[in-house]
């Protein structure tokens, strides 16, 4: 979890503002503050991402949004390459619930879930053909993750950012933001999301 200062990014992504501010108003029914476009060559993809979820995280391999059900990072950079623009989700929540499993935090999950594969649909329709959602957690989407069973709801099925070994606070780092650590859960902490648009 992170606290970051988001500054306004320049949109010289050729997305014209008209569609960033309806996505915006539809972003922020589902919780979301702000969406920022950008290059996709500023996106980091690091191999400790992976370590992370693998060595570090109670998800790993119960999950089909989590590794190893996930493209690898290699497999990543190959997916990426297919891409040229993405846009940035911001969303913020307080910390009260991260270490619990309760039903407050998992509604907050599902909204953030719904709402960044709302947006996607939206671009898609836009003729976006290629939008794809990385969602800012893990897939709250069923009680328990039928894994390794079929997924539930396949259609809604997407990677988290993290599942792609993105490192986030690189990536903000590349796009000129300051991040910082949420340190303790009185704090309100930001999380990410992204949408590969084409
Ligand atoms: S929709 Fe359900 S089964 Fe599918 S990935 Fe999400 S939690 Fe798992």
């Amino acid at each position: 979890m992170s606290r970051s200062k988001v500054v306004p990014f320049r949109n010289d992504t050729g997305i014209s503002q008209a569609l960033l501010q309806r996505l915006g108003d539809a972003g922020k029914k589902n919780g979301l503050d702000a969406i920022f476009p950008f290059p996709i060559s500023k996106i980091e993809v690091a191999e400790w991402v992976h370590l992370k979820c693998r060595y570090g995280c109670s998800r790993y391999n119960t999950n089909w949004c989590c590794p190893p059900a996930t493209p690898s990072p290699e497999r990543t950079k190959t997916i990426l390459s297919e891409y040229k623009r993405a846009l940035l989700l911001v969303g913020s929540k307080s910390c009260v619930d991260f270490y619990r499993d309760n039903s407050r935090k998992r509604i907050n999950q599902v909204r953030c879930w719904k709402g960044t594969l709302s947006l996607e649909r939206m671009l898609f329709l836009e003729g976006y053909y290629k939008a794809f959602s990385l969602v800012g957690e893990c897939c709250a989407l069923c009680k328990e993750c039928a894994y390794p069973e079929p997924c539930r709801f396949p259609q809604e099925k997407r990677p988290s950012v993290e599942s792609f070994s993105i490192d986030v606070i690189g990536t903000l780092k590349n796009l000129g933001t300051t991040s910082k650590v949420a340190t303790r859960t009185t704090e309100t902490f930001t999380y990410y999301g992204i949408i590969l648009l084409e």
